[in-house]
């Protein structure tokens, strides 16, 4: 599909797109740059890059697709670095977790010819590094595109193509409308997941042993999504700011209310309220979207 793909960012997600690419033979070379040198030795001695640049710019020039794999506060320093260097006719894309931010600091930086399309693989672990990637992170997941107004409509069929070719469902969406929707599915629940094991952690009269021996399957998931990549999370919610407050404020409401059903000894209140959840339950397991372990959508190795 592509002649040469760039990847500036070689962890988690940039590693798992060399793999899908290279299982699919989706690009005749895949070039790298990863901010540190550790980081560029690992990926050419796992072989996830035929070369790797010290700088972005030397990854971008010469590359007919671009990919941002980089945590998304670093995205426009990075498009400000490349602009020189791109192929007029290539396709820049990214993978943040926000989107609204990449049209900010990116799209400014784009010169002329050069097709913007940002997206978002809804993939993931909690791992990250260069050796955490493997090729079927993608299969059967989301990826949300989002052309800014007037995007060319073949460029945005081609990298829709190629993230079917890695195994992605694709839907497009306005980039606004992506940051509210993930800030409920993912975003708070994140924050949430942090919070709630920095609190277990925090208590005096649960021991830290109790608290990891007794951690039956939905606080191990909690440890698990609590685990994820601190800066990746940090850019996020720097990010996103005003559609995660929209939900937390939103969140804290409904909280208050079930709060307030425990104090009064309203177990009707109660009982409706989970009703209604579980039947949002049903509702995701009858359309597919349920998985064997539960990880809140955030995506799961479908070889474990
Ligand atoms: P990761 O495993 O931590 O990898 C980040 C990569 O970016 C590393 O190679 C890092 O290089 C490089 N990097 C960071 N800052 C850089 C800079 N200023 N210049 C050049 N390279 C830089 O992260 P990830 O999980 O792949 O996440 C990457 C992006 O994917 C993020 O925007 C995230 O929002 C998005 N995303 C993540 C997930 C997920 O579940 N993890 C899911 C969907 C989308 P060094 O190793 O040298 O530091």
């Amino acid at each position: 599909m592509f002649k040469q793909v760039a990847l500036i960012g070689m962890g988690l997600i940039g590693s798992s797109l060399s793999h899908a690419m290279r299982r699919k033979r989706l690009a005749a070379r895949i070039v790298g740059h990863a901010k540190s040198a550790a980081t560029r030795a690992k990926a050419v001695e796992l072989g996830l890059v035929d070369e790797v640049f010290d700088t972005p710019a030397g990854a971008a020039a010469g590359s007919d697709l671009i990919i941002l794999c980089v945590p998304v506060g670093a995205c426009g320093d990075i498009a400000a670095e490349i602009a020189g260097a791109i192929l007029p006719g290539a396709i820049v894309t990214d993978v943040g977790s926000v989107k609204g931010c990449i049209l900010r600091d990116v799209g400014p930086h784009m010169p002329k010819g050069v097709h913007f399309i940002p997206g978002h693989p809804v993939a993931g672990t909690e791992k990250s590094g260069p050796d955490s990637g493997f090729a079927t992170l993608f299969d059967n997941r989301w990826c949300i595109l989002t052309p800014p107004d007037g995007a060319d409509r073949s460029a945005v069929e081609k990298l829709k193509q190629f993230w079917e070719a890695c195994g992605s469902v694709v839907e497009i969406m306005a980039a606004d409308h992506h940051d509210l929707v993930l800030a409920i599915t993912s975003h708070l629940l994140h924050l949430i997941a942090y919070n709630i094991v920095g609190t277990a952690d925090d208590l005096q009269t649960v021991t830290q042993s109790e608290v990891i021996k007794f951690s039956a399957g939905g606080f191990r998931d909690f440890t698990r999504i609590a685990a994820s990549d601190p800066v990746m999370w940090r850019d996020v919610f720097l990010n996103n700011k005003d559609a995660v407050l929209e939900m937390l404020g939103r969140f804290n409401e409904d909280l208050a209310v079930l709060q307030r059903a425990i104090r009064w000894g309203d177990g009707e209140a109660l009982e409706k309220f989970f009703t209604r959840t579980r039947a949002i339950r049903r509702g995701i397991v009858s359309a597919g979207q349920d998985t064997a372990a539960p990880d809140f959508g955030r995506g799961q190795n479908p070889k474990t």
